[in-house]
């Protein structure tokens, strides 16, 4: 059971990257949509996933 926690934990749980700084955070989706995650650097409390990121060509 205690797998199936940790599986459910990597979907939620994520890194994600100020849009401003560009400086990773690891924090969960739901905190980045509902904006209570602050960036540590700049304070911005814009981001996205890292997971998202692909750059076409390379
Ligand atoms: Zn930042």
């Amino acid at each position: 059971m205690a797998k199936f926690k940790e599986a459910a934990d990597r979907t939620i749980k994520g890194i994600f990257v100020c849009k401003r700084c560009k400086s990773k955070q690891r924090t969960s989706a739901q905190k980045v949509v509902l904006k209570t995650v602050k960036c540590r650097n700049c304070g911005s409390k814009v981001f996205r996933a890292l997971r998202k990121i692909k750059v076409s060509g390379k």
